[in-house]
């Protein structure tokens, strides 16, 4: 690709949510326009709009994520930090009830987090991506399909009720509805295989006015699920003030907004830390309940596609939002394109989805056997050895930094699961259960 090629070109990116802002800083080195065309119309101020329902719930954002969203735009820290977001050390600032209700030690392991609203992340991400001087957004335009060259074999941009907007390579980020398969279906492709795995999790989220004095330099307060795996909750800070409290359920088990039940249920957990904190809290809203019936992945990369065509984020793959790992998937992907473009345009769609595929399927598989046992609806599931290590886990936790530096690497998907089976560490894990300590 020449100087002047790159110039001239333009990448249309489908959705101005959470992985087609990222993708618009991947692509905007590499082409001459980055057109974001976004069916809602943005917010002039930080705040909400219809298609994103998911901003009533908590956003936590894995430290791997805050790190790729940094390497695209260096300065998102700092957009958040000037909305009112909190900040500090992921290991110091949160408290954690493992199973078992044992909690993790506070200790500062030196990776930085930030606490807001879903609102405020992709404002932030708006802003960096708004300043990057050849992105242009389009809102308030709903994208209706793919244009092609006569033969059908290469994307050559996008359709709207109105117009045709002509471009080099197209991203689809346009999330969980994923019109993607349709589209190429429209264009005579077949739509990729999905795999679909039932959850039937229930989010319920209501925010409370929170006490800086009690709660300090204390942002996000997390109770793992219990024994059986089927209910959790986690609160965080949020910018204006408030805490935001999402407890959910797998099956049966779904958290009520009525602001006594909530608290009841908040209270079955394996602690009473979120039930505590919201006793006397002074409620700012009635809250909202989302369901997620199954977790989606398709298979892109087995599929036959039409050149200068690339999904990207949650049209991939739509995971089970407790693991809090979607953002983190979408942004490696932003970086994966980010890479692949390093290299030039040639395969690009290939290169990316191989890449972007190992990706998933590490994340895809770390967290398969925690819904597969969450879902097990008898009334004693059996304990696996998973349930025996992670207790062992837990327990090591409660007494030993070193064995929460490397949880907390491998959680933030910074590290790889292996790095929990060091010698050094299981040597920690077994002198932390000790049986004459455990007794
Ligand atoms: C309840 C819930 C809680 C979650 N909590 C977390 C969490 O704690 N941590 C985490 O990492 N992830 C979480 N996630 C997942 C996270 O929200 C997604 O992974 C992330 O938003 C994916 O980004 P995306 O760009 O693929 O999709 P989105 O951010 O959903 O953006 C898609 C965009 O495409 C636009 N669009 C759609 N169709 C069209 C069209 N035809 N034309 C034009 N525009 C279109 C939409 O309006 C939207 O702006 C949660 C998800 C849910 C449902």
């Amino acid at each position: 690709m020449t100087a002047e090629n790159s110039q001239n070109s333009r990448a249309i990116v489908v959705g101005a949510g959470f992985g087609g802002l990222l993708a618009a800083g991947a692509l905007s080195p590499h082409f001459g326009e980055v057109l974001i065309i976004e069916r809602d119309t943005l917010p002039a101020e930080p705040g909400g709009r219809t298609s994103i329902p998911q901003r009533h719930h908590l956003h936590i954002m894995l430290a791997r994520g805050i790190a790729n969203v940094h390497k695209i735009y260096p300065q998102y820290g700092d957009e958040l930090l000037a909305q009112g977001a909190f900040t500090g050390d992921v290991g110091a600032c949160a408290t954690a009830a493992a199973p078992g209700g044992m909690h993790r030690l506070p200790v500062a392991i030196g990776i930085q987090d930030f606490y807001a609203s879903r609102d405020a992340i992709e404002w932030a991400i708006r802003q960096c991506a708004s300043r990057l001087p050849n992105v242009r957004i389009i809102d308030n335009t709903v994208v209706t399909g793919l244009a092609t060259t006569e033969d059908r074999s290469t994307v050559t941009g996008v359709t709207t009720a109105g117009e045709t907007f002509l471009a080099d390579l197209v991203v689809d980020s346009s999330g969980r509805a994923a019109h993607g398969p349709g589209w190429l279906e429209h264009i005579g492709y077949e739509r990729p295989h999905e795999t679909k795995v039932p959850v039937g999790v229930t989010y319920g989220t209501r925010r409370y006015k929170r006490d800086p004095v009690r709660h300090g330099s204390i942002y996000r307060i997390s109770v793992a699920p219990t024994e059986d795996g089927h209910r959790g909750g986690v609160m965080i800070a949020q910018e204006d003030g408030t805490w935001i409290v999402t407890l959910s359920g797998f099956g049966n088990h779904r958290p009520e907004l009525d602001e006594k039940k909530f608290h009841e249920f908040a209270k079955s957990f394996v602690a009473s830390d979120i039930a505590d904190a919201i006793t006397d809290a002074e409620a700012v809203d009635d809250g909202h309940r989302f369901k997620i019936p199954a977790i989606v992945w398709r298979d892109y990369k087995g599929t036959k596609l039409p050149r200068n065509y690339l999904p990207l984020g949650d049209t991939i793959c739509s995971l089970n939002p407790i693991y809090a790992q979607g953002m983190t998937v979408a942004s490696e992907e932003a970086v994966i394109l980010a890479n692949c473009l390093g290299s030039g345009r040639d395969d690009l769609t290939a290169r990316f989805l191989t890449d972007a595929d190992k990706f998933i399927g590490r994340v895809w598989n770390s967290t398969a056997p925690l819904d597969r046992k969450a879902l097990d609806t008898t009334a004693t599931p059996k304990k696996g050895a998973r349930d025996v290590i992670m207790t062992a886990f837990g327990r090591a936790m409660a007494s030993d930094p070193k064995v929460v530096e490397a949880f907390l690497r491998v959680n933030g998907l910074l590290d790889s699961p292996a790095k929990l089976t060091r010698p050094t560490i299981l040597a920690r894990v077994a002198w932390a259960n000790r049986p004459w300590r455990r007794s």
